[in-house]
């Protein structure tokens, strides 16, 4: 942590502290005995972490219902009095929100991020969207606990720089030195995908699941995989770029220099390029007569022509379906997990990728308990990375290791 983020937020990091506020997260309202006899903590210790917390107004009292004697005292997190500021860089919009302690968002703003801009003009639009925020939120500045990015291409979350973003062609972005230095808070950083991982264990699908896979599916493809728990990285914090797992030995060529990958064959980009060229080619299709110009042709588009039946649409969401598949039944066969959840824009279409998904799977994984792997659409929205990055700083106030 460099120097000037100092304060409360640090103290927060203290075992019992974190062990205390977690307890009272998953199983509040509950009692002071209640959570020492859970913590192993003696009841004067519980008491003294409890005054502190009361005293910042991370926690409140209740009364709860009697049993006969007198009404317990009860404790729960207070999660509208600190706030956490989260941030989504996508590929072409950068997405700055404030949230309460549970991602309740309370502000949020968006920034378009012009095509081939430098680090520099990046810093900027980054830094004035977290000043924006800041003036537009009525919430006191000391509230603000931290910044949580997530950043697609490679991370390192420990250095907090993002080592490679293709989208932008940027390497090596000390974001966590630059927005430290900036604001004066604690900022963690995490690719986008592991992000959205990240978010459903803590508000989504996965809040009991161990072992799940989370398949971020928008213009490039990514995956965060949580392994007993924790989040999976790798040794070169490359796991879970699946959007680069080669599907046809014989493919086109990938952005990375492969040739095909799965980024070829199921992406949105992929998606929009195959249906401008068959259309180029001749191809009739409704998809030509719901847009003026072929360059408004995205997912969406394809998506209304085929809820209106149009075949050539329905195929194309067909086929990339069923590639997602072959690499879901992949990765079901490798790591077995208890969940994998779909998000990102494609998944917008449904049915149309999801049946045919299903059906490889079905058809192809290994035995009957991996054909029975349960596959769902994440219920988080377009906000699932957003709350992944806020649930960066999460971890640092509540996990006893995040
Ligand atoms: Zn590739």
């Amino acid at each position: 942590m460099v120097q000037g983020v100092t304060g409360s937020f640090q103290l927060m990091k203290s075992l019992n502290r974190s062990l205390v506020l977690n307890i009272i997260r998953q199983k509040g309202p509950i009692s002071r005995t209640d959570v020492s006899k859970q913590a192993g903590l003696t009841p004067p210790t519980v008491s003294n972490i409890v005054l502190e917390l009361l005293e910042e107004g991370m926690v409140r009292e209740e009364t709860g219902e009697s049993n006969g004697g007198r009404k317990p005292i009860l404790l729960s997190i207070n999660y509208n009095n600190h706030f956490v500021i989260g941030i989504d860089v996508g590929t072409n919009q950068l997405r700055v929100g404030l949230t309460n302690l549970n991602a309740g968002i309370k502000e949020m703003i968006s920034h378009k991020l012009p095509a081939g801009m430098k680090v520099d003009e990046f810093m900027k639009i980054l830094i004035s969207s977290i000043h924006e925020i800041f003036e537009s939120t009525s919430a006191d500045r000391e509230k603000i606990i931290g910044i949580g990015i997530a950043m697609h291409g490679i991370v390192d979350e420990e250095k907090g720089e993002s080592i490679y973003a293709p989208h932008f062609g940027f390497e090596n972005l000390p974001l966590k030195d630059r927005l430290e230095s900036e604001f004066g808070l604690p900022v963690k950083l995490e690719n986008d995908a592991r992000c959205a991982a990240i978010s459903e264990t803590w508000f989504g699908s996965a809040q009991r699941e161990q072992n799940i896979v989370c398949i971020n599916i928008g213009d490039g493809i990514g995956a965060g995989l949580i392994i007993n728990g924790k989040v999976f990285r790798g040794r070169h914090h490359i796991a879970g770029e699946l959007g680069h797992m080669i599907v046809d030995l014989s493919g086109r060529k990938c952005t990375c220099g492969s040739y095909g990958c799965l980024h070829t064959v199921a992406s949105g980009i992929h998606i929009r390029e195959k249906v401008i060229h068959e259309i180029t080619l001749g191809r009739s299709t409704l998809i030509e007569q719901l847009v003026t110009d072929r360059g408004d042709i995205d997912g969406d588009v394809v998506h209304k022509a085929a809820l209106q039946g149009d075949a050539f649409a329905i195929s194309v969401f067909e086929e990339a379906g069923r590639f997602l598949g072959l690499a879901c039944t992949n990765i079901i066969n490798v790591m077995n997990p208890d969940k994998i959840i779909l998000t990102g824009g494609v998944m917008k279409a449904g049915d149309f990728v999801m049946n045919p998904l299903q059906e490889f799977i079905r058809q192809r994984a290994l035995t009957q308990e991996a054909k029975a792997t349960s596959i769902v659409r994440s219920q988080l929205g377009s906000h699932s990375a957003l709350l992944g990055a806020v649930s960066l700083v999460l971890q640092e106030v509540f996990e006893i290791e995040a």
